[in-house]
């Protein structure tokens, strides 16, 4: 399985990320991708950047860079057993894709009747496009009943490198993987890079959904078409040309 963009990297505006958006986009173009999301933490956490950040993405960066098309975004936290998110809709709307994290600094571990409360508030909310990271151990759920909630209420469920290889999250994994696979939810695969050279990155993720001969056709970062109408439905087409009629 090819994926064809990386869709959560942090750039040096998390401060606890060492790499500009043109290195990162650099390391996208050399690892073959055509997209990379920007998806850089909320102004509310600690390491977040102000909030022009977000504002300014879309006046001051071009759509394509080294031939990579960028997605503005933000990784969002919960911070509540309800779901709430801390980023304001407004910004949220305003952005082109939003992930919704559980962060262990925003929020204890909990009960899974809590944790399931809480992503099943998280699916409500209609700006978070991917559920982030979601395997963390110490903030496990009902995997089926939150899956197939997600599913209908359009969310991509996210393989994370990072998590994987960090976090020692690879038994919780393999679970949301094989329920995705029977319960045919989207999924998207992404490095969350803190570094350039991590980008577009995924073998530790591709490995354990080849282990499950997850179907590509579920993967919506696998194909461009199929990312773009995803964003598309929400967004319109981001990438098309202002005087095209977008
Ligand atoms: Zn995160
Ligand atoms: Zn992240």
């Amino acid at each position: 399985m090819k994926i064809i963009a990386d869709t959560h990297t942090h750039t040096v505006a998390s401060t606890h990320a060492y790499s500009t958006v043109l290195e990162n986009a650099q390391h996208a173009r050399d690892a073959g991708l055509s997209a990379l999301a920007i998806t850089d933490h909320t102004p509310a956490s600690t390491d977040g950047p102000h909030v022009w950040h977000f504002h300014n993405l879309h006046k001051a960066l071009p759509r394509e860079l080294l031939g990579v098309k960028l997605i503005f975004g933000a990784e969002s936290s919960i911070i509540d057993y309800d779901g709430t998110i801390d980023f304001p809709d407004e910004e949220c709307a305003a952005l082109d894709w939003i992930i919704a994290s559980i962060h262990r600094n925003h929020l204890k571990k909990a009960s899974p009747e809590e944790i399931t409360r809480l992503y099943l508030g998280v699916a409500e909310n209609p700006l978070v496009d991917v559920i982030g990271h979601c395997a963390t151990v110490g903030y496990e759920f009902d995997y089926e009943k939150c899956l197939k909630k997600f599913k209908e209420c359009g969310k991509l469920v996210e393989i994370n490198e990072s998590s994987i290889t960090w976090k020692n999250t690879t038994d919780n994994y393999k679970e949301i993987i094989r329920l995705c696979k029977k319960h045919e939810v989207p999924v998207v695969v992404n490095s969350d890079a803190h570094f350039c050279t991590l980008v577009g990155h995924f073998d530790n993720a591709l490995k354990l959904l080849d282990e499950q001969d997850f179907p590509e056709r579920l993967v919506v970062n696998a194909d461009m078409d199929r990312l773009t109408e995803f964003i598309s439905a929400k967004k319109g087409n981001i990438f098309m040309p202002p005087s095209c009629g977008k």
